[in-house]
């Protein structure tokens, strides 16, 4: 645990510095989860990765996304499930950022910065607790779905 991050580092330098293989499908695999803009599930990591490389089967990508996870390089989140059961995939980040997720449009906003690192200390100071690692969801409704001017929801659930 308590991987740290240099500057300029990719996520590939870091597998190999964790002894990793790096083989050309999984250094692909790396690169898109880097370069994701949203957050990917494993499904849409094989879609992307297959548009590269016609070659590479499901199973790698699944195995590759348990290795990164279990070396703790990317996070696994399920962002309140309002996709149902699929999970999502992000590179860890070096800065704090939460996701708010509305249950009712079901956009994620990542807002980073001071507010949520202060928390640790807060955390810390109430309760003795250390936090090192902190993957944060909120549920709620984002401001467009609270003004009522969109209504596309695509799968409300409350
Ligand atoms: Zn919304
Ligand atoms: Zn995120």
């Amino acid at each position: 645990m308590g991987t740290t991050t240099l500057p300029g580092e990719t996520l590939t330098d870091r597998l190999r510095a964790q002894g990793v293989r790096i083989t050309p499908q999984r250094a692909l695999i790396a690169k898109l989860l880097e370069n994701a803009r949203d957050h990917l599930d494993a499904e849409s990591v094989y879609h992307m990765a297959r548009r590269s490389d016609h070659r590479i089967h499901r199973a790698t990508v699944y195995r590759t996304l348990a290795t990164l996870k279990k070396l703790h390089l990317i996070d696994e989140l399920d962002l309140m499930h309002v996709e149902g059961e699929r999970h999502f995939y992000e590179v860890r980040p070096s800065t704090l950022h939460i996701h708010l997720v509305c249950l009712t449009c079901g956009s994620v906003q990542e807002p980073e910065g001071r507010f949520w690192e202060s928390m640790k200390g807060k955390v810390f100071r109430e309760t003795g607790f250390k936090p090192e690692i902190i993957r944060l969801e909120m549920g709620g409704r984002c401001s467009t779905c609270r003004s009522g001017k969109v209504r596309k929801g695509k799968n409300k659930i409350y």
